[in-house]
Order: C-alpha cells, then sequence, then structure tokens
C-alpha cells in the first residue's frame, strides 16, 4: 500500500493522456484501451491516481502483454534448485504474505537477483514466486526497453509501476537485466554491485544436478503417459547429460519421445493412419539418439564465469 513507483511522475496532463475518469464519448480511445481502463478502476468508477496522466495504450500494452494473472507455475514444477526456493521463500514470499512480521531487522531487500545461465529456471522461480504468494506476475524483459522501445522505456516502466500498483501484491520480473548495464559496467560487475546492489539479494541458479534431471525425464514423459525407463535406465541418461540446463532436458525429452513415432512412420503407416495406441514407449534408444541432436547450452567455461560471481556476490549454498 505503501509503494511508491521508483520514477517520478512528472504530472502535467496532456491530451493523450489519461485523466480521472474515463470519458464516455473519448473518441480517442479504442474500445479494447478502454475496456482496460474501466477494468483499472475502483469502486467509485474512477482511474486511480497512479494510473493518471499515463498515456492509455501503454497502460493496455502493460496490462495486454507484460500482467500475467495467472502464471500456473507452482513450487513442485521446478527441479531441483532446493536452496533458491528456499532463499526465495524466506526473502519474497513469506514477506509478501505476512509484511507485519517483516518489518524493522526483518525487513526484506528491495530486489532479488536471480542470475545463472539461461534456461535454468530463473523466470519459472519469478512465476512460482506470484504464484505461491497469490500475486499478480509482471514480466518485462529489459532488452525489450532499450529495443523496441526506443526512448519510451521510461514511460513504459511507470506505466509498469502503475498497472503494478493497482494489482498488489505484485511481482515485476525484469529479465535481461544485465541488457541494461554499459559494456564498462558489465565488465566491472563488482564495482557495480558495491555501487548499486546494496540492498539487493542474489541467489544463484546453476544447471541441474543428476536428480533434478532424472525428475525432469520422469516428470515429463509420466505427463504424457509415455515414461517406461527403468531407475538403472534413468541413471544412465542422467550419467550422460552432466552441464545439461533444465530447458536443455526439456529439449531433450520432446526429442526423445519423437523416437517411437519416426519408428512407427518408418513401416510406413501415413501420420493420419497412425494409431496412437501402436506406439511402443520412450526408451532408452531414443535418449541416446536425442542426444546426438541436443547439446548442452552452456559451455563449461560460462559456468565458471557464474561460479566466481556466486563465490563473490551470492548468498551462500
Ligand atoms: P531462465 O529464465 O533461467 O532462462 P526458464 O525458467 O525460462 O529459464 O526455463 C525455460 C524452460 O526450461 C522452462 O519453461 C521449463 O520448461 C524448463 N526448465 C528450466 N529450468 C527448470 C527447472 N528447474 N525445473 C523444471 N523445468 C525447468
Amino acid at each position: 500500500g505503501n509503494f511508491v513507483p521508483p520514477i517520478r511522475n512528472n504530472g502535467g496532463s496532456t491530451s493523450n493522456m489519461t485523466s480521472r475518469v474515463i470519458g464516455k464519448n473519448d473518441d480517442s480511445m479504442g474500445d479494447s484501451t478502454r475496456k482496460c481502463l474501466e477494468m483499472l478502476c475502483g469502486p467509485d468508477g474512477e482511474l486511480p491516481e497512479k494510473l493518471r496522466n499515463l498515456e492509455p495504450r501503454l497502460i493496455e500494452h502493460v496490462s495486454n502483454e507484460i500482467m500475467d494473472k495467472d502464471p500456473n507455475v507452482r513450487w513442485d514444477d521446478i527441479a531441483g534448485l532446493e536452496h533458491a526456493k528456499k532463499c526465495v521463500t524466506e526473502m519474497v514470499i513469506w514477506p509478501l504474505l505476512r509484511p507485519d512480521i517483516f518489518r524493522g531487522c526483518r525487513s526484506p531487500g528491495r530486489g532479488l537477483l536471480l542470475f545463472g545461465p539461461p534456461g535454468t529456471g530463473k523466470t519459472m522461480i519469478g512465476k512460482a514466486i506470484a504464484g505461491e504468494a497469490k500475486a499478480t506476475f509482471f514480466y518485462i524483459s529489459a532488452s525489450s526497453l532499450t529495443s523496441k522501445w526506443i526512448g519510451e522505456g521510461e514511460k513504459l516502466v511507470r506505466a509498469l509501476f502503475g498497472v503494478a500498483c493497482c494489482r498488489q501484491p505484485a511481482v515485476i520480473f525484469v529479465d535481461e537485466i544485465d541488457s541494461l548495464l554499459s559494456q564498462e559496467q558489465q565488465t566491472d560487475l563488482k564495482n557495480w554491485m558495491k555501487q548499486h546492489g546494496g540492498d539487493l539479494q542474489n541467489v544463484y541458479i546453476f544447471p541441474f544436478l543428476h536428480q533434478a534431471r532424472a525428475w525432469i525425464i520422469r516428470n515429463l514423459l509420466e505427463k504424457d503417459g509415455l515414461f517406461r525407463l527403468t531407475e538403472e535406465e534413468t541413471n544412465d541418461v542422467c550419467k550422460l547429460t552432466e552441464g545439461y540446463s533444465g530447458s536443455d532436458m526439456k529439449n531433450l525429452v520432446k526429442d526423445a519421445s519423437m523416437g517411437p513415432l519416426r519408428e512407427a512412420l518408418q513401416q510406413g503407416v501415413g501420420i493420419t493412419k497412425l494409431n496412437k495406441e501402436d506406439m511402443r514407449p520412450v526408451m532408452l534408444k531414443d535418449f541416446e539418439t536425442a542426444l546426438q541432436e541436443v547439446r548442452p547450452s552452456v559451455s563449461s567455461s560460462e559456468l565458471g564465469t557464474y561460479e566466481e560471481w556466486n563465490r563473490q556476490f551470492g548468498s551462500l549454498a
């Protein structure tokens, strides 16, 4: 409730800005924009103060493209990352659920930085935070602020925080935040952290451990009723996938699941006539074939850079 957006409102209204009441006969506004603003109005039918003097099209963009009312990810959907889940629960979810307890010494940091190689579950964690804390999820990629919205980034961020204020509790997930840093800052992250990161918590999200890889194989295949591997076979796949991220594993399972289909089609039955029940389950040999196609997306030297950064700035595992 006491949240103050980080960007000052310059005040002063111009013709294409929202005002207190949405004019029914305002022709400059399309139906979808009007509907979207109406949904943000309070019970008194007035637009909340935080949304006044913002451009309606930006509010509409935030509501339709950036806001996700039902992110639909729960902790149980995320394999491994036990340490990250524990940190995030204490740092973010509990304070969101019980702001009365998390004050004074227990005040949470102003932000949480999840860092690590791509495809390891950072976005999933953001969505799960929103899901577990019953908060609205806002996703924005920082790189879109500097490209698509050239010159409009600040206005869009203001609209984003405005809508988020009206949809509290809210989780704003900024992806690829490093794209906002200059080249110099990127090479000197240490100093950047000292200047800006004082009130920021860091959690390292690393590629999967053996058990988490087994979990994802079983979980994804079981969802489709295709899991028939023995424990030993599952272990064999895990041994061959050292360093694979969550999304690498997902791609691997996807590719392996094509094996039975490709084999069935080789018998000469056309795809339209194929009987689903005639397909065999996914086997170890499908994974062996898929491993030729799906390679780990993160190199060990890249991993080394993240690990070094974790040693300096991360929370202790
Ligand atoms: P990041 O934000 O770290 O780049 P994402 O959270 O977008 O990665 O993950 C991409 C996809 O890979 C997810 O949608 C999910 O299918 C899979 N994935 C990644 N990490 C995990 C994980 N820890 N558990 C389950 N699935 C995962």
